[in-house]
């Protein structure tokens, strides 16, 4: 068997698609390695939502020159959305690497490798293609969670956004395919999936018949073995009363919603075409709270988006105050190549946005840390998942709100169980509590 090695930058499809490739690659005799310097072949999954996280591929590519230097034979591939944007640049900044290839080509992987070592020079392929659900099997070992991609590409065209151009229009895998791939998963012992897509919930309305995200959620309920499941990542502008009342009514979905916000100003949100009003916004999450009383929310904010004032930033500062998010990620505004916001005026300064990243996060997690408080004394849901990260003598789960629980359990309670677990202390990032059964049924958030 020949050596793979696998770099994954960026979001969860990333990680879904490195782990596709690896699964078709082991079908044509190469093996996972977790070491660069006894691979055969080198492939960095890139991404390039901001200038940041190509930076840091530009800079492994440097590294992996040197490593070709004293082994020529090594070959190395670039995949994902930079290959997608930059293939020039790549090819100019990075002339060691032997191949690059955008998304829809992963499912040729196999036959573009051995092209790029028999003919010995750069194969490219970052061209359009037919959608395919890989069938590949992950080539990692079984998971007790998974990702499980249900659609590509995004038709927003947010003005900041890259995600258009690197992995172009919406394009939905069929139901009968995601089920047929989560039930595979649950064979080899997956307990949890997070059904992906940039607009997860726009799901299906371009398949033939049309279908939505909330029945697709009910299609995936129904297979036995499955404990959880969860979406990512929707967009307010898709969200529709039937996805709202499946979160509350399909057993397996968590009460745990990632409703990206990006920005508390109207004039904001304005130029950044997200298609909704701080208002409407708000009218969504007091229809998810109504539904879902103890749902758990997250979003994602941009600070020094072009033009942002201080009322504007103030407006999103009031926004976290006001819904109480749980968890937030927050990003400074990065120009991307091509996108209408790189070419607006007023752009703002790296000390402005360097300011307001830090004041946003004081009140994220001010708030986030408040949200975290109010599970102390409940009894909660968790899903164990292995032991816990600084005391090995104890065992970890998630919440079906997603946060962690460290609790004494070892022996009685395995990996893979549901178990309930009464909380008695909260600390920043993560609960403590005691085991108080372990039964199959699902109490609490
Ligand atoms: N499709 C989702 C949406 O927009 O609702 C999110 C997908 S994106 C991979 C994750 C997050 O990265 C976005 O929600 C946004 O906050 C952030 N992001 C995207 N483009 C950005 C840019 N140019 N600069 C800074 N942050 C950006």
């Amino acid at each position: 068997m020949a050596k793979l090695h696998l770099i994954t930058y960026g979001c969860q499809m990333n990680e879904y698609d490195s782990e596709r490739v690896a699964g078709l690659l082991r079908e044509h005799r190469y093996e996972l390695t977790e070491s660069e310097s006894d691979a055969d072949l080198i492939l960095v999954n890139t991404c390039a939502i901001r200038e940041k996280a190509e930076d840091k591929v530009f800079s492994k590519l440097g590294e992996l020159g040197k490593l070709k230097v004293l082994r020529p034979n090594v070959m190395v591939g670039v995949m994902g959305c930079m290959a997608q944007l930059h293939k020039s640049e790549i090819q100019r900044r990075a002339p060691q690497v032997d191949l690059v290839f955008g998304s829809p080509a992963i499912a040729r992987v196999a036959e573009l490798v051995e092209r790029a070592r028999r003919e010995r020079r750069p194969v490219l392929d970052t061209g359009e293609g037919p959608l395919v659900k890989i069938t590949a099997k992950p080539a990692s070992a079984p998971r007790l969670k998974a990702y499980v991609t249900v659609m590509e590409g995004c038709e927003k065209h947010c003005t900041f956004c890259v995600v258009p151009t690197t992995r172009g229009r919406e394009r939905s895998h069929t139901p009968e395919t995601i089920v047929a791939e989560v039930r595979g998963l649950v064979a080899e012992g997956c307990r949890e999936v997070t059904l992906l897509g940039q607009t997860v919930n726009a799901y299906g309305r371009d398949l033939t018949p049309a279908t939505d995200l909330a029945a697709l959620m009910g299609a995936v309920n129904d297979v036995a073995g499955l404990a959880r499941i969860r979406f990512t990542t929707s967009n307010p502008y898709n969200l529709t009363p039937r996805l709202i009342d499946a979160v509350r009514d399909v057993p397996k979905v968590c009460e745990w919603f990632h409703l990206p916000l990006q920005s508390g100003s109207d004039r904001m949100l304005a130029g950044m075409n997200r298609g909704y009003t701080r208002a409407e916004y708000l009218a969504l999450i007091d229809a998810l709270r109504a539904a879902v009383p103890d749902i758990s929310l997250s979003t994602d904010l941009i600070v020094g988006f072009p033009g942002e004032t201080e009322d504007d930033f103030a407006a999103t500062l009031e926004m976290v105050e006001r819904v109480a998010y749980d968890n937030v990620f927050v990003f400074r505004y990065s120009p991307r190549p091509g996108t209408p916001a790189s070419t607006m005026p007023d752009q703002v300064s790296p000390a402005v946005k360097a300011d307001r990243n830090a004041r946003l996060l004081e009140v994220t997690t001010r708030v986030g840390q408040e949200r975290s408080r109010r599970r102390l004394g409940e009894t909660v849901e968790i899903l164990v998942d292995g032991a816990a990260k600084k005391n090995a003598g104890e065992l970890s789960g998630r919440t079906r709100c997603n946060r962690v629980v460290n609790f004494d359990g070892q022996g009685r309670v395995a990996v893979g169980d549901l178990a309930r677990v009464h909380v008695t202390e909260v600390l920043p990032h993560s609960l403590r509590g005691v085991l108080a059964a372990s039964p199959e049924e699902a109490v609490c958030s």
